[in-house]
C-alpha cells in the first residue's frame, strides 16, 4: 500500500486546475522514459504523457490551460529527501516545518522526511499528528518519521504501532544512535510486521565518544579528538546482522565510509533488505576542511579522507547507495559561531542538494542524470512506500524543472532556511531549479 499524500497545502496560492509541462525533456528514472514530452495536469493530478503531438510554436497556445514552456529543460519527478531535520517544535528560532519546506521547494524538493528528534521527540502518536497538522500549512509533503525509543533515549520501545497509524512512514532515533542491540532487534521485529524501515544512524558511542571529526592524520595534526571509521562501520554490520536475522528492512543513514560502501554491497549480494543514502557533503568534502576550523564543516558522521569520498561515489555509481538525502541540519549562528570542539553537529542541506548532485556526480562522470534523479525520486518513494518520485498518469503532479547547464553562485544569504550554517556559500554550482510544482500548483519559481 503506498502512503496517499496527505493534504494541499493551503499557503499555496489558487493557481488554475489545468496546467502542460511543454516540450521539456521529461527523465522518469521508474519507467526508464527519457524523451521530449508535454504533460498535462489537471486537478492536482497528470493526466497524461504526451510523446507524440506535442505542442509547437514560437509561442505555445492551448485550449487545455495555463502552459509552462520547458523546451531546453530538464522535467523531472518532484525530488524526495528522506533526511531533514525541522525544529519544530522545540527551536523554531532555528527552522519551522513551513520554513524547512520553503527551503525545500526552492531546492527543488517536493517531498521532505522530517526526524524525530526535535524537543520533545516525535515518539508518539500525538507528535506525529502535530507535526501533519502542520504541515497542512507546508509549502510541499511533508512525511514525519517516528522515534524507534521513548524520547530517544534508546531504552523503551517507543509505541511504533500507534505511531504508524497515525502517518509515521518510517522508524529512526537519529542524531544518536541506538546502541543497546536487544532494543534495536525489538525495533526490527516491530517496524517488520508494519513493513516500514529502520532509519539507521550508525555510531558506536563507546568509540566515538567526544571525537569532533574523522580520526585521520589531520585530527592528529590539528590535535583534535576523532572518529574513527570503525564507530560507524561496527553498527553498519550489527544492524545488516540484526535485518538478516529478523528479515526487517534496514536503510543506513549518511553513510560515511568506505569499510560501510563494503559491508551494504556484500549484504545487498546475499540478499539483505537493507538500503543506504549518502548525503552531498559527504561525496564533496574531506576532512582536510577542518584545517579551516570552520564549524560548517563539522557534522555526524564526521567528513572522512578522499579514499572514502572515492568509495562513497563507487557506491552510488554500482547502485550500492540507492538514496541521496541531505541530513539537513539547521543551527543558529550563536551555537555555531564558537571554538570547533563546543559546536553542534550538522549543516544545512535543501537549498545546495542538487547543485552539487550536478556538479560532483553527473558533471564529473559518476552518474547520469537518470541514475542522480532515480536516488532523489523513485528509490526513497519505494524505501518509504510514499506515492511519489515518478512520472506516471494518475500520480500526484509533484514536477521539478530544472536548467542543467545554468551555473550559479550560492548566496547563503538568500537561503530560505531559517539558519545559515552551510559551507557553500560562495560555491560555484550547475544545475538551477526553475520551477517546483506540488500538486500541479506552482511553489518555486526561479527569480529571472
Ligand atoms: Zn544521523
Ligand atoms: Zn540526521
Amino acid at each position: 500500500m503506498n502512503r496517499p499524500a496527505k493534504k494541499t497545502a493551503a499557503r499555496r496560492s489558487p493557481q488554475p486546475d489545468n496546467l502542460i509541462i511543454a516540450g521539456g525533456r521529461v527523465i522518469d528514472p521508474a519507467s526508464g522514459f527519457e524523451g521530449a514530452a508535454d504533460i498535462y495536469v489537471q486537478a492536482g493530478k497528470i493526466q497524461k504523457i504526451e510523446t507524440k503531438k506535442l505542442l509547437t510554436g514560437r509561442k505555445l497556445k492551448s485550449s487545455f490551460g495555463e502552459i509552462i514552456d520547458a523546451r531546453g529543460k530538464l522535467v523531472v519527478p518532484g525530488l524526495i529527501d528522506m533526511h531533514v531535520h525541522l525544529r519544530e517544535p522545540g527551536r523554531e528560532d532555528e527552522e519551522t516545518i513551513v520554513s524547512g519546506s520553503e527551503a525545500a521547494v526552492a531546492g527543488g524538493l517536493t517531498s521532505i522526511c522530517c526526524m524525530p528528534n526535535t524537543d520533545p521527540p516525535l515518539d508518539g502518536q500525538e507528535k506525529i499528528k502535530f507535526v501533519l497538522e502542520r504541515a497542512k500549512q507546508a509549502m510541499c509533503h511533508v512525511y514525519p518519521f517516528g522515534a524507534i525509543t521513548k524520547r530517544q533515549e534508546g531504552k523503551e520501545l517507543a509505541e511504533l504501532g500507534d505511531m504508524f497509524s497515525a502517518g509515521a512512514v518510517a522508524f529512526t532515533d537519529d542524531g544518536r544512535p541506538v546502541m543497546s542491540s536487544e532494543v534495536m532487534r525489538r525495533a526490527m521485529e516491530y517496524s517488520k510486521m508494519f513493513d516500514v524501515p529502520i532509519i539507521d544512524h550508525c555510531e558506536d558511542l563507546g568509540l566515538s565518544q567526544n571525537g569532533v571529526m574523522n580520526e585521520s592524520f589531520v585530527s592528529t595534526t590539528l590535535g583534535l579528538p576523532g572518529i574513527p571509521a570503525a564507530a560507524e562501520e561496527l553498527m553498519v554490520y550489527r544492524d545488516i546482522r540484526l535485518a538478516e536475522y529478523t528479515g526487517a528492512r534496514v536503510h543506513i543513514a549518511h553513510v560515511s565510509t568506505a569499510g560501510s560502501v563494503e559491508l551494504i554491497r556484500e549484504a545487498k549480494k546475499k540478499n539483505v533488505a537493507v538500503t543506504a543514502e549518502v548525503t552531498p557533503h559527504h561525496f564533496t568534502l574531506t576532512d582536510e576542511t577542518i584545517k579551516t576550523f570552520d564549524t560548517n564543516y563539522k557534522m555526524k558522521p564526521p567528513l572522512r579522507c578522499r579514499a572514502d569520498v572515492e568509495a562513497l561515489k563507487e557506491g552510488l555509481k554500482d547502485g550500492t547507495i540507492d538514496c541521496i538525502a541531505t541530513d539537513h541540519a539547521p543551527h543558529s549562528s550563536e551555537e555555531k559561531e564558537v571554538e570547533f570542539d563546543q559546536a553542534p553537529f550538522g549543516i544545512l542541506g535543501l537549498e545546495t542538494s542538487l547543485g552539487l548532485v550536478v556538479t560532483e556526480l553527473i558533471d564529473k562522470g559518476i552518474l547520469t542524470w537518470s541514475q542522480a534523479i532515480a536516488k532523489m525520486t523513485v528509490n526513497p518513494a519505494k524505501i518509504l512506500k510514499l506515492n511519489a518520485g515518478r512520472i506516471k498518469g494518475g500520480m500526484p503532479a509533484d514536477i521539478t524543472i530544472i536548467t542543467p547547464e545554468a551555473s550559479w553562485t550560492v548566496d547563503v544569504s538568500k537561503f530560505k532556511s531559517k539558519s545559515r550554517n552551510s559551507p557553500f556559500g560562495g560555491w560555484k554550482m550547475r544545475g538551477k531549479v526553475l520551477y517546483t510544482i506540488v500538486e500541479g500548483k506552482v511553489v518555486f519559481q526561479a527569480e529571472k
